[in-house]
């Protein structure tokens, strides 16, 4: 019997409206309106605004820049603690790449990842995040630290069997134990090719490591999906949390996202934790786990080996008089 293909098509659409010259300079806007519109993620329309044009060229600028950085050694990693919500004790490090550009200074990711996808030079750059991230892992480790490490991967990453290889490599070659490993995906790339990524993940979770779905509740996977897949966490997107504290309706969803994963013995972690209220309301929620700039911000591997020493002290010294820290006397070391 021959198998039925699903197909999901998008489209995209650039508009330009006001009255111009020419045809030319027409088609050129609703191009450039395009190119937008697939630049903020494909399946939307936009219009097209003046300053898009320089958006357009400067994107393009640092695609020719984009090309030597990797061998120029101009990526670098910066990491953020997530903890523990019942204890405030740090479970974990995201490792977050920085580009220090040449005259841009630092250059987020949100401003090149897409730039790297669309060339395929995320390949190469990704296998190189997994190799710092899991010798960097290995050295807080030995350092007595008991933390994990995680790597945000690419939905072209997962195109190839290779990526199973690099993860194997990337473990084998720093000697970072399997179950440190978190490798953060985000649910659009899970979606995009459902079938194979989850036979990839599959693959890399027999080694031993983590996988957790990021910025959870953006995309489109089905609850189906969620119990057939290979996961381990959900990390609960920051736009949740950022209403957590403005209706009702906002806390209802942030306890029903937390039953799910405890129904599905899935750990959540909430992003973006900014204000104590939002801690405390998912303290009160019984989510296992947090990251965000209350907590702390993304630091160089220095500061966060300072930050896993200032709270192993701490801690140290606590445990033998109060007992516990108590939620929110450790929110910084
Ligand atoms: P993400 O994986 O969801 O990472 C969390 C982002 O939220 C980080 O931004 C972090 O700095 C920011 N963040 C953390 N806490 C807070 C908070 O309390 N408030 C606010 N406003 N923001 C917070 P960043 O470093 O700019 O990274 C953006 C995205 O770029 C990441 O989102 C991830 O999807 C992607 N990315 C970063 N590094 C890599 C990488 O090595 N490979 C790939 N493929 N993607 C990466
Ligand atoms: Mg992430
Ligand atoms: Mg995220």
């Amino acid at each position: 019997m021959e198998e039925e293909a699903h197909l999901s098509v998008t489209a995209s659409v650039g508009i330009a409206t006001a009255a111009r010259s020419s045809a030319e300079e027409f088609l050129r806007d609703a191009d450039i309106a395009l190119d937008q519109a697939k630049w903020e993620g494909k399946n939307r329309r936009v219009v097209f605004e003046s300053g898009m044009q320089h958006k357009a060229r400067s994107r393009m600028e640092l695609e020719v820049d984009l090309r030597d950085a990797l061998s120029n050694d101009e990526f670098f990693l910066v990491y953020q603690p997530t903890f523990d919500l019942s204890d405030m004790s740090p479970t974990g490090l995201e490792a977050l790449i920085r580009w220090r550009h040449s005259t841009r200074n630092i250059v987020l990711p949100n401003d090149f990842i897409p730039l790297l996808e669309s060339t395929e030079l995320i390949i190469p750059v990704g296998k190189r995040v997994l190799e710092e991230s899991c010798r960097q892992g290995v050295i807080w480790r030995q350092a007595g630290h008991t933390v994990g490490i995680a790597v945000n991967v690419s939905a072209r990453q997962l195109d190839t069997d290779q990526f199973v290889t690099d993860v194997r490599n990337a473990l084998s070659e720093s000697g970072l134990e399997p179950g440190a490993l978190t490798l953060e995906i985000t649910e659009t790339t899970l979606m995009r090719n459902l079938e194979e990524t989850s036979r990839r993940l599959s693959a890399v979770r027999k080694l031993g490591v983590r996988i957790a779905i990021d910025d959870f509740g953006t995309g489109y996977s089905s609850l189906a999906h969620l119990q057939r897949l290979p996961i381990d966490a959900l990390k609960i997107d920051r736009s949740f949390i950022s209403r957590l504290t403005d209706s009702p309706e906002g806390e209802a969803l942030i306890h029903t996202l937390v039953q799910l994963g405890k129904a599905l013995s899935i750990e959540t972690l909430a992003e973006g934790i900014e204000e104590p209220e939002e801690l405390a309301m998912l303290q009160q929620e019984h989510c296992d786990s947090g990251q965000g700039f209350l907590y702390a911000r993304p630091m160089d591997a220095a500061a966060s080996e300072t930050f896993l020493q200032a709270w192993a002290r701490r801690h140290s010294s606590s445990a033998g008089g109060a007992g516990h820290n108590s939620a929110h006397s450790v929110i910084t070391p």
